[in-house]
Formats: C-alpha cells, sequence, structure tokens
C-alpha cells in the first residue's frame, strides 16, 4: 500500500496520482497541473433481474396475493390512524363539554 510506503520513504511527496516527488514545492506545482481524479466508486448493486416468465401463472397469482395482502395491511393501517384521529376529537370534544 501507499501508506506504508510514505513510512519507509519520508522524505517523498506522493501525488493521488502515483507520482512522487522529493520536495513539496514540486508536489504542489504538479497538483495544479495534475488532471488525477479518484477512481469512482463502486456503481450500486444492479437490481435483481425481473423473474422470466413462468409457464404457469402460479408465480404470478402468488405475486398478486402478496400484493393484496400488503395493500390491506396498509389499509388496516390508514384506518388505524383515522381511528386514532377520531378518538383524538372525541377527547377534545369530551374536553369542551
Ligand atoms: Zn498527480
Amino acid at each position: 500500500m501507499i501508506k506504508t510506503e510514505l513510512h519507509k520513504i519520508p522524505k517523498k511527496f506522493y501525488c493521488e496520482c502515483g507520482k512522487d516527488y522529493v520536495n513539496k514545492q514540486n508536489l504542489n506545482q504538479h497538483k495544479e497541473t495534475c488532471t488525477y481524479t479518484p477512481p469512482p466508486p463502486p456503481p450500486p448493486p444492479a437490481p435483481p433481474a425481473p423473474p422470466a416468465p413462468a409457464q404457469d401463472n402460479t408465480m404470478l397469482q402468488m405475486q398478486m396475493q402478496q400484493m393484496q395482502i400488503e395493500m390491506q395491511k396498509l389499509q388496516m393501517e390508514r384506518e388505524d390512524k383515522r381511528e386514532e384521529r377520531r378518538e383524538k376529537k372525541d377527547e377534545k370534544r369530551k374536553m369542551r363539554e
């Protein structure tokens, strides 16, 4: 690694591009013209390929069922929230009365 090399040869100044210089002035001069850019971070993992079309519809049906379950869950949550709001309103009404 470059870091260990730096420890072994502390008198040299290294640019990110890999060039080394005996004094810092030369390095700074070089850095003004250096066009080196660090390599970009690795791209995020590609999304999983869409499943190959199944010969029968069982996979699709299962997916649909799962989606329906998810939708039902979402609706239940929404209704829960609505009920909570209602309860709060009721509480406020009771407080006023
Ligand atoms: Zn450089």
